[in-house]
């Protein structure tokens, strides 16, 4: 098996390649790709998309952005999700699974100690997996997030006109590989394409063009309907990275709800004996009313349910701040703890961003400013907020922006590339190159007939083959014999989420297919990584010059290579002895330089072998032209 290397004679070399392309382009046309961003949230989740340069999130047909995370299973019909299926959520508790986020990626045993508040049967499934017992069967968390995920998809498809090319969906940062991985295959079983997972404060940051800056820290406040979360995040040179997180998984608008129903309770008179039905209809009524005072002093509450004496009256905010004072106050000791955490003093803050509906209650907005010692950002609505960010992250990675717009996540390290003809090292991923990706190029057979190709990966920034690391090898084999040049062989490099890389090379007539996984970044360390840039800084020069002398040689060899296949099919026949002896003496001299490191020399004797052949190149021409023409008119070959 031979390396596509020059090594002496040019005649070992079975396997090369040769790439037709202009280095560095893609041959990937750059279409606009439709991409979605998804927060898949505990009580409500929304799809976001960029569209004309702005990105927003789409509304259903009735106009509602916003799917309460609702999932209702039944003997005969469709699965019901969203708002429908959390009406009946009071009349068929079973059955309505809510807050599914809370179970994902859980097993058995963190479920059940996960406490009452979760009302569902539970039933052990594979490999320590709850399931949830409905009349529809047994369903995993998993299934029920994809249900939810699957009528998103149907909305933005439906929205947007097309198929979707890529989506990011948002998890919380604390979320663990289970967790991430239950999402994903959520994605998955919805018939997503996931390009990433994105932790939801650095959605929230994007969306406010925070990483547009150099460098700073920012801190995410998230307060949803179950659930509270706050998150330090620090942006260096781009890339966003978590410093700390904190919160409280059991705190969050339903507790506000439940504080005014309480509240409401005691007004009316009904005593802690009321139905679980009345008791469904009274947080109704909280909600509302809590909604209400976000925009209102005051606002009017009519208690008219059956089986409890009917009740008016008014809840002010001035009373409503009181009642959940205690609850906002709350949010304030993780908040305080994550400072800790990553070291840092309110001041060292460069902004604070608000996220999750619950944050429009004004009392939550003042303490948050009052304890950051700061005006939070509020200017996108919270709830829509992180899939906002998700929206345009999906846009990047969906490679609907050009470069200079990049917003660098993950990067790989070092270049990715392939060697080709000369042991030169050709780039096919540059590094700094956010994950995932996937770049590919066209490559073709060096030599007539050439029915195998090597594939040699490389990583590292250096021009010569042999400066840089080796990744894997492997072949395409089985390509069908055409003449040197013909063949397209399509080489893709994937990078995953993840830094695996996978490399395929296809043939593109016969659709002949090879493929190579490797993890790139496996057994390096910064430090070496650092060592492998500074090189290739210091070698710029050299490899400059080092890249022009190899590819003057693989230029040689492919004159050669094209001479001997011309004389081989019609030497005898269009040139005399004499001539061919010319042509011989120029073509060895060819050889000579070609052996040498002489750039000058090679092109000199380059230019030889042209001048030698010039006649002979004419006389093919015309014999060519003559065969073609060979029982036609000649004024079919007159332009009219
Ligand atoms: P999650 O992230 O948990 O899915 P959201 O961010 O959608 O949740 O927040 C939902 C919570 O926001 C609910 O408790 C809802 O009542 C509350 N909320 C929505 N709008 C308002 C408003 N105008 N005033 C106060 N609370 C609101
Ligand atoms: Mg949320």
């Amino acid at each position: 098996m031979e390396r596509s290397e020059i090594r002496g004679n040019h005649k070992e070399i079975t396997m090369a390649l040769l790439q037709i392309s202009e280095p560095g382009q893609s041959t990937v046309p750059h279409e606009h790709r439709l991409a979605a961003g998804i927060d898949l949230g505990t009580t409500n989740s929304l799809i976001a998309s960029v569209r004309s340069g702005v990105a927003g999130t789409l509304p259903d047909t009735g106009g509602n952005h916003l799917l309460p995370s609702v999932v209702r299973y039944t003997t005969a019909g469709p699965v019901v999700v969203g708002q429908t299926a959390l009406d009946a959520a009071s009349t068929d508790p079973l059955n309505t699974i809510a807050s599914v986020k809370r179970l994902m990626g859980r097993g058995i045993e963190d479920v059940k100690s996960l406490g009452a508040h979760l009302p569902y049967e539970f039933v052990p499934g594979a490999s320590d997996m709850p399931l949830l017992h409905t009349c529809h069967g047994d369903i995993s968390p998993v299934e029920v997030s994809a249900d939810i995920l699957r009528v998103l998809k149907t909305r933005a498809e439906q929205t947007l006109g097309g198929e979707l090319a890529g989506v990011v969906i948002t998890v919380p940062a604390y979320f663990d590989d289970a967790q991430r991985q239950a999402t994903r295959d959520a994605g998955k079983l919805a018939g997503l394409p996931v390009l990433r997972l994105l932790n939801e404060p650095t959605a929230a940051a994007v969306a406010y063009g925070l990483d547009h800056g150099s460098e700073g820290i920012v801190a995410i406040y998230d307060l949803g309907g179950g659930t509270f979360d706050i998150s330090i995040l620090r942006l260096n040179r781009g890339v966003f990275e978590v410093m700390a997180t904190a919160g409280d998984t059991a705190l969050g608008g339903d507790d506000i709800d439940r504080v005014v129903a309480q509240w409401i309770m005691q007004q009316a008179g009904i005593g802690d004996d009321a139905g679980h039905g009345q008791l469904r209809h009274l947080m109704q009524l909280a909600r509302a009313a809590k909604e209400a005072l976000t925009e209102l002093p005051a606002t009017p509450i009519d208690v008219s349910i059956d089986g409890v004496d009917d009740w008016s009256g008014t809840l002010t905010r001035a009373q409503f701040d009181e009642l959940i004072g205690p609850l906002v106050q709350k949010t304030l000791s993780p908040c305080r703890r994550v400072l800790r955490d990553a070291g840092i003093r309110t001041e060292d803050l460069q902004a604070v961003v608000m996220v999750g509906g619950s944050t429009r209650v004004p009392l939550v907005r003042s303490r948050v400013a009052g304890f950051f010692g700061r005006e939070p950002l509020v200017d996108i609505d919270p709830d829509r907020v992180v899939a906002v960010g998700a929206a345009i992250q999906a846009d990047i990675l969906a490679g609907n922006r050009p470069d200079d717009d990049m917003l660098l996540l993950d990067v790989i390290p070092l270049s990715l590339g392939l060697e080709t003809m000369g042991g030169l090292a050709e780039k096919i991923i540059p590094r700094n190159t956010t994950i995932p990706t996937a770049r590919a190029q066209e490559f073709t057979t060096f030599k007539d007939g050439q029915t195998a190709m090597s594939l040699h990966v490389v990583q590292g920034e250096r021009e010569l083959v042999s400066d840089c690391r080796s990744l894997a090898q492997f072949e395409l084999r089985n390509i069908p014999p055409m003449v040197a040049g013909a063949a397209r062989i399509r080489v893709s490099f994937q990078v995953d989420a993840d830094g695996l890389l996978n490399v395929t090379a296809e043939e593109q007539v016969k659709g002949i297919k090879s493929s190579i996984e490797v993890k790139p970044s496996y057994g390096l360390n910064d430090r070496e990584i650092e060592t492998m840039l500074k090189d290739s800084m210091a070698h710029a020069q050299d490899d400059m010059e080092q890249r022009r002398l190899r590819e003057q040689q693989v230029d040689a060899e492919r004159v050669l290579e094209a001479l001997e296949a011309a004389l081989a099919e019609d030497g005898d026949r269009l040139l005399d002895a004499e001539e061919r002896k010319v042509i011989a003496a120029a073509a060895a001299a060819l050889q000579l330089a070609g052996k040498g490191s002489d750039y000058q020399a090679i092109r000199q004797a380059i230019e030889g072998v042209e001048k030698a052949s010039s006649d002979y190149v004419a006389r093919r021409m015309n014999d060519n032209i003559r065969k073609a023409m060979a029982g036609h008119r000649v004024d079919e070959f007159e332009s009219p």
